[in-house]
């Protein structure tokens, strides 16, 4: 398999373990490295450059100054898991035990590396839809288990079920899904999910569903969680966090939902990670999801109104300076075809972009296993604010910003 590093020259002395070699250093810490050096607009690593609700800002604060500052529950502050559950309850209309079957977690990175120890043992196979975030294949490496991959293609990025079908093994034990999907923008119909859920029945298999962005969706394209299938709700761990939906990635708390069963695996090896999750952001973020609370429906219908506007702006421009753009129904990425301006891969286009346009972006190939579709397509992050994309786009329009092929 090619490699995925992002940096192969990270560990020229060979120290780090062998499970983690491959990976070198994230795309996203490279990127965001370039733009700080080359002084470009990063629209490479996706987090807002805009603060998050000052509702949840001042709950923040005040959980700090009021005392919430010691070591939290291990599955999760009572507050927290008490106001995911009643959430969960309301949007699945059936009934969740906020003492089970929910967890708590640093962040969606961090439920994702506790649920693949948790769940894995050393052989096991995971399917990955590729393009795929690229902390999945670290995870399962890093649980000693294989990963097999299921590429959507651009550029509908459709569910194909045979192709799918194929991948599964005797060994093959866990399929990630991440709907709306990083980076391609898909949004998963209750269609395709029917037909993963049936296959997953079929095999037995165990669905992780990442839905770091189901608030995030665009053009009243509805956001399906495996986890409302009947076929899938018993075999469905849900892995959310808040840093998507409330603009506050860097407070990195993230959950669990799903089956007393799988929960509890994944807390099992949450609790030797960071044992519990930082306490006064778990305040803070139990109030933010109260259905009265200040953070309601108002503030999402804000929040994709917004992203709807950032994305038809960054989208409009992109196509009529002749990048080939399929609209995301989800998320906060354009996935482009850049080849009808630049004559090169993904990588060398985004290191022109960086130094020559002043604009940083994601090379997509980074996050496939097996299909070479990466190379010539790019990503741009426009959780971003207007004056930002505004900024960028001015930079991309410049006479010359291409070399033609
Ligand atoms: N999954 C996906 C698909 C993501 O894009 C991200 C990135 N932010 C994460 C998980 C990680 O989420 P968190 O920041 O909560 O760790
Ligand atoms: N999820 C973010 C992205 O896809 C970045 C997360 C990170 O930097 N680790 O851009």
């Amino acid at each position: 398999m090619r490699p995925r590093t992002a940096s192969p020259d990270t560990d020229r002395e060979g120290v780090t373990a062998q499970r983690l070699r491959p990976f070198g250093t994230t795309i996203f810490a490279e990127m965001t490295q370039l733009a700080t050096q080359y002084g470009a607009i990063n629209l490479a690593q996706g987090f807002p450059d805009f603060d998050g609700p000052k509702a949840l800002l001042d709950a923040g604060a005040a959980a700090v100054l009021s005392g919430q500052n010691q070591y939290a529950r291990s599955q999760g502050h009572a507050s927290l898991v008490s106001a995911l559950a009643a959430d969960y309850e309301r949007r699945l209309g059936r009934k969740v035990d906020p003492l089970t079957q929910i967890g708590t977690f640093s962040g969606c990175t961090e439920a994702l590396m506790a649920t693949m120890l948790g769940l894995l043992d050393p052989g096991d196979e995971v399917i990955l839809f590729e393009p795929f975030y690229d902390s999945y294949p670290a995870c399962v490496a890093c649980a000693g288990a294989v990963p097999r991959f299921a590429t959507l293609r651009f550029p509908d990025f459709a569910f194909d079920a045979a192709a799918f079908e194929a991948l599964i093994t005797p060994r093959t034990r866990l399929v990630v899904l991440n709907s709306p999907h990083n980076p391609t923008g898909k949004v998963f119909t209750r269609d395709e999910l029917v037909a993963l859920g049936d296959i997953c029945k079929r095999h037995d298999l165990i669905l992780v569903s990442d839905e770091v962005y189901e608030h995030i969706t665009f053009d009243g394209v509805e956001f399906v969680s495996p986890a409302s299938l009947d076929s899938l709700a018993d075999r469905t761990l849900v892995l959310s966090s808040a840093g998507k939906t409330f603009s506050v990635t860097g407070w990195k708390v993230g959950w669990s939902y799903g089956p007393a069963t799988l929960v509890a695996a994944a807390q099992s090896a949450h609790q030797f990670i960071t044992f519990s999750t930082s306490t006064p952001f778990q305040v803070a973020l139990a109030q933010a999801l109260a259905p009265d609370g200040p953070l309601g429906s108002p503030y999402l219908d804000t929040l994709r109104a917004d992203y709807t506007a950032r994305r038809d702006y960054l989208m409009d421009a992109l196509k009529s300076l002749g990048f080939i753009v399929t609209a995301p129904q989800g998320t906060y990425f354009i996935l482009a075809d850049f080849t009808p301006l630049f004559d090169g891969d993904d990588r060398a286009f985004v290191r022109h972009l960086v130094a020559e346009v002043g604009i940083a972006a994601i090379p997509p190939s980074v996050f496939y296993g097996a299909s070479d579709d990466g190379r010539r397509l790019v990503r741009f992050a426009f959780c971003k604010r207007p004056e930002t994309l505004t900024a960028a786009v001015e930079r991309l329009s410049r006479p010359g910003a291409f070399r033609r092929p």
